[in-house]
This record gives structure tokens, sequence and C-alpha cells, in this order.
């Protein structure tokens, strides 16, 4: 079986190339591949930038190119929901793009026509991380994900993305990603450390926690394939 991990900067996918076998690399669409293996699966890494167009194209690319079968997304996010501390992991139950307004037809933020708006990660790979976080000693919420085109650093649009969504953190590729693969009937899960409180210190936390964040969710990944096995 293949399965796709990715992030969307290059520090949350480096703690994987450090552990995994020497890869294959294959650049393609303005972006490196990386084909390697682990416990009897075929595993292809990519960071794909920031952004929901960024990560559109790299979790299409895995899936029709490379084949994956699977697709687990690692990377950091702010934290809405105040129980949610530097460092702990979220796993995305659903996520929605928080940044779509089409409102002034009447529709709801965040639903576009023919298309919808929340998209549930596999209930499979959801439990599997529960599963994978028991006697680790870590702080894991499953919970809403918003994402848009916007780094949150600001309580009035944190607020705003609470009320209007329910979410317990934000970021910008997981809604992009989970569409992608629903799309393409691929399971997936979007799994987040959080690396900062969306508020307006988030820009200094993010540059403090992004490393340390980013290693967490990266390491909880590979424990969640030992799982799959
Ligand atoms: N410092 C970087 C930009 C980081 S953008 C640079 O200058 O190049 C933030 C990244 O982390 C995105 O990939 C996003 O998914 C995630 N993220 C973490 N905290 C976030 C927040 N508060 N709001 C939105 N995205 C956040």
């Amino acid at each position: 079986m293949t399965i796709a991990i990715m992030g969307a900067m290059q520090e949350e996918i480096t703690p994987l190339l450090e552990k995994l076998p020497e890869a294959k690399v294959t650049d393609f669409g303005k972006n490196r591949y990386y084909e390697t293996t682990y416990n009897g699966f075929n595993i292809v890494i990519a960071y794909s930038k920031i952004g929901k167009v960024n990560a559109a194209l790299t979790a299409t690319t895995l899936i029709e190119k490379f084949g994956a079968e699977k697709l687990i997304f690692t990377g950091v996010a702010g934290a809405l929901n105040p129980i949610l501390k530097i460092g702990d992991l979220v796993v995305a139950t659903k996520l929605i793009q928080h940044d779509v307004d089409i409102t002034a037809f009447g529709h709801p933020w965040g639903f576009i026509p023919e298309s919808g708006d929340f998209v549930s990660c596999d209930t499979d790979l959801v439990t599997l991380a529960k599963k994978s976080a028991e006697g680790l000693g870590l702080n894991i919420l499953e919970g809403i994900v918003a994402t848009g085109d916007q780094f949150i650093a600001n309580v009035e649009k944190k607020d705003f993305i609470v009320n209007t969504y329910n979410a317990d953190a934000t970021e910008m590729e997981g809604a992009s990603v989970a569409y992608v693969c629903e799309c393409l009937n691929v399971p997936f899960v979007v799994i987040r450390a959080i690396s900062d409180a969306a508020d307006m210190d988030a820009g200094f936390s993010f540059d403090e926690f992004l490393v340390t964040s980013a290693k967490n969710s990266a390491n909880f990944c590979l424990k969640m394939l030992d799982g799959l096995k």
C-alpha cells in the first residue's frame, strides 16, 4: 500500500525524512516528492508550500501521480479552543474553508454550491489516531479544523471563526486537502500540533514553536503507521 504524508512547510516533513530510509526524489509541478518505505508500506512525502491552492495541487499529485491510497496531513495550527496548549495535538474530525464567502447570494459562510461545506476525515484513521495516542502522555483533541488563506493573529478573526464554525483549530491547508481526498476517494486524516493561539502574539509564538510542534505532529504520524501495520 502507498501512504502519502504531506505537510505545508519544510519543517513539517523534515522530521519524517530524517527518520525514514533515504528517499528517491522526484521534482514535479514546481515541487519535490520523496518516495521511501516504512514497515512494509510505500511512503511518499511532500510539503506543499503554504495555502489552499498549493496544498490541493500537492494532494492531487500525491494521489494521481504517486498512487497514494491513504493520506495523512501533518503540521502545525493555531489554537481556537482554549483547552489546547502549545504542542498539543488535534485530530481533525471535519474541516471547513472558513474564508469562503458567497453570503451575498444567501449561502451560509463556508458553503460552495455543488460542493458543500464541511468535509469529514476517514473515521478509521481518526480512530487509529486516538488509539495511537494511548499511553504516550500526549494531549490530543478530536475537533473541527477551519482552513483559510490567512494566518490568524487577531482576536476578532479568531472569534468569528469560532462563532461561525465552532472550530477548535485553524490553519491554511487542511480543508483543501480534505476536499481533494474526498473527491478522489482517498481516506485521509489531518493531524496538527499547536504552534500558537491565533491571537496577537501568534506570529512570535509560531516562530518559537514551529520546529518543536511540527516534530510532535510528524512523530505522531509515524506512530500511527505502526498501528496501521
Ligand atoms: N512564517 C512563515 C509563514 C507561516 S504561515 C513564513 O514567513 O514563511 C503559517 C503556517 O502554519 C501555515 O502553513 C498554516 O497551516 C499553519 N498555521 C499555524 N498557525 C496558524 C494560524 N494562527 N493561522 C493560520 N495558519 C496557521
